[in-house]
């Protein structure tokens, strides 16, 4: 249902407590757990099929897999050459549709050099596949595939040692900000009457007979525990899927495994380029992405049975990128360059084979019990697909007929009008005095959204100053983050609503403090608070830094998961 009131998508503290409130006292249809792509997807194409929906999440909205991905919607070159023909077409398809009509603010084309190595054979493979690569899926809005002599290809990407390459081609795909992208999507669920909470853990089941009638959750920020009562649940959580299995008392259908990869980020001048490049390793591929003042270089892929909700980089993970990436670069990276480390997870189908790379990215949706049911593996570019077949499964367990899902059709909030603003940046850049090049860089954060950012700072004009060692971004989007995006620590607004914890070198520490100070009022923080809150993050920073200079994952772990939590009260389950 869409509410009509513009401030339904808001997800600030007035928000919560009426969120709390809510979900002690309504009746749902759907309640969604987990507050990744998946879960946040889930909870739009239900609520805008007009059923009532809840997505509750024990951390903060992205804080799983979903803001440490490579941060591309692709059709991935690989799965090409494992002939997942079905596979790549769809996720295709979803990339232009995010591109054109979803998500033109946050989804932008992205140019990758591929490098050539051998004679004869290898550019007319390469070239074959980007040709099917280029028209799968009715990509229609991207350039078409480009080859170019070794002299072309050095132009474009004068960092490449001269003997790395006899040639090259270079392709296009897209990317966005993971963690943006998905807060977006759980705030249009929300704009379309979703009840979406943050620090809301599921601890555990309600049962009706043999069927399972909602589940008991507890505010993560005060510790409170509420019953909510639901026709279907649907577990949406990743690599958390088999805890939440057995918290059911459930068998599960499938199992999913954790495989890390590691991301390093470095500055846009350290590779001289015009383009990313896409780098064959023995196993798979290792991307150098633009990632605005600088490039995103990963990832590895091993397996991981250590902390979920912290998985730490080792100095070997580190060393692994470090040396694909050098072995063609004219001037080598060092550990000197690095501005930011991240880890995440792949929620993969436990399968087969041991190999993580060759386990399928496909996605499976079960009924794992009457009332219940969890969808899980997949990648983020599909995540539209995988929340339609979620809830078109869940219907079986609804008792009236649903309608399709539209999400093709619902542009996430920010996207309308957006490239209208676009043409008139320099009008909006006078009218609050910034600089066009602020208000281009606003626009691909928040798109048409950028007035209710921007209105803020009415009478307060300090607030449209850039952070104190964070420039890349303005105070007011702070104060943003918490009154309208459902920040609610100081590790939500340095790591997801803002990158700085991975863009700047300090990694959020020289400016932990200013930035509390601005969420402060909006969520009641005193001074203790404030001076909590930047303990604890700076804890965080300075055992993810000691965790990346260890030998192996369980020397990292130890070091990672000794830091205090942001949110202290959830639980992390262990296996039995
Ligand atoms: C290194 C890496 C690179 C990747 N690169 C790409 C890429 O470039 N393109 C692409 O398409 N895909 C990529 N992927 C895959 C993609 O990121 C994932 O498939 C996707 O983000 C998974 O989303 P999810 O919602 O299933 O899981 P998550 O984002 O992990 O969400 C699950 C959520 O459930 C919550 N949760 C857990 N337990 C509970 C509970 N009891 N109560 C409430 N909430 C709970 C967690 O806090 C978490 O937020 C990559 C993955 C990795 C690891």
């Amino acid at each position: 249902m869409d509410t009509g009131d513009p401030l339904a998508s808001r997800l600030g503290p007035v928000e919560r407590a009426i969120s709390w409130r809510r979900l002690a006292e309504e009746s749902f249809d759907l309640v969604v757990i987990g507050g990744g792509v998946v879960g946040a997807g889930v909870a739009l194409d239900a609520a805008t099929r007009g059923l009532r929906t809840a997505l509750v999440e024990a951390r903060d909205l992205a804080s799983g897999t979903s803001s440490r991905s490579s941060k591309l919607f692709h059709g991935g070159l690989r799965y090409l050459e494992q002939l997942e023909f079905g596979l790549v077409k769809e996720a295709l398809a979803e990339r232009e549709l995010m591109l054109t009509r979803l998500a033109p603010h946050l989804v932008k084309p992205v140019s990758f050099l591929y490098p050539l190595h051998h004679r004869l054979w290898e550019r007319p493979y390469v070239a074959a596949g980007l040709t099917l690569y280029d028209s799968m899926g009715g990509a229609r809005s991207m350039p078409r595939h480009q080859h170019l002599t070794r002299a072309g290809a050095l132009r474009m990407v004068p960092a490449l040692r001269r003997d790395a390459l006899i040639g090259g081609i270079r392709y296009f795909d897209a990317q966005a900000d993971d963690a943006r992208h998905t807060m977006t999507v759980a705030r249009t669920a929300a704009h379309y009457g979703a009840v979406v909470r943050t620090s809301t853990q599921v601890v555990g089941f309600t049962r009706e007979a043999d069927r399972v009638s909602g589940v008991r959750v507890r505010d993560c920020e005060d510790g409170s525990e509420t019953d909510v009562a639901a026709n279907v649940v649907i577990n949406c959580t990743g690599v958390w899927t088999d805890e939440l299995q057995r918290l059911s008392g459930e068998r599960g259908r499938f199992r999913v495994r954790a495989s890390k990869g590691v991301h390093i980020v470095v500055p846009r001048d350290r590779i001289v380029a015009d383009s990313g490049l896409i780098l064959r390793t023995a196993s798979s591929v290792l991307f150098v992405i633009p990632w605005r003042n600088h490039w995103i270089l990963g990832t590895t892929d091993t397996d991981w049975n250590l902390d979920l909700a912290h998985p730490a980089a080792t100095r070997a993970d580190i060393d692994y990128i470090f040396g694909h990436v050098n072995r063609v670069l004219a001037t080598p990276l060092t550990h000197a360059d690095i501005e930011g480390v991240y880890a995440g997870l792949r929620p993969l189908l436990a399968g087969e084979d041991a190999g993580t790379s060759k386990l399928s990215r496909e996605h499976a949706v079960a009924r794992v019990a009457p009332g219940m049911f969890a969808i899980a593996g997949g990648k983020y570019t599909t995540y539209r697909v995988m929340a339609a077949d979620a809830v078109n499964a869940a219907a079986a367990d609804l008792p009236a007929r649903i309608a399709p899902s539209i999400t093709d059709r619902v542009p996430l909030l920010g996207a309308d009008g957006y490239h209208a603003l676009v043409n008139q940046a320099d009008r909006l850049a006078s009218r609050y005095g910034l600089h066009p090049y602020r208000v281009r860089h606003l626009l691909d954060r928040y798109g048409s959204l950028i007035h209710q950012v921007l209105d803020l700072a009415a009478g307060r004009p300090e607030l449209l100053a850039p952070l104190p060692s964070a420039p890349d971004y303005l105070a007011v989007e702070v104060v943003h983050a918490v009154s309208h995006e459902g920040a609610l620590h100081l590790e939500d607004v340095l790591a997801r609503r803002t990158r700085i914890s991975i863009e700047y070198p300090h990694r959020g520490v020289d400016c932990a403090a200013a930035v509390a100070e601005l969420m402060a009022p909006v969520l009641g923080w005193d001074a203790d608070a404030i001076t909590h809150e930047v303990k604890v993050y700076t804890a965080r920073v300075d055992a993810e830094r000691d965790s990346q200079t260890q030998p192996d994952d369980q020397a990292a772990d130890a070091k990672r998961s000794a830091a205090p939590e942001a949110r202290p009260l959830v639980d992390e389950f262990v296996a039995p």
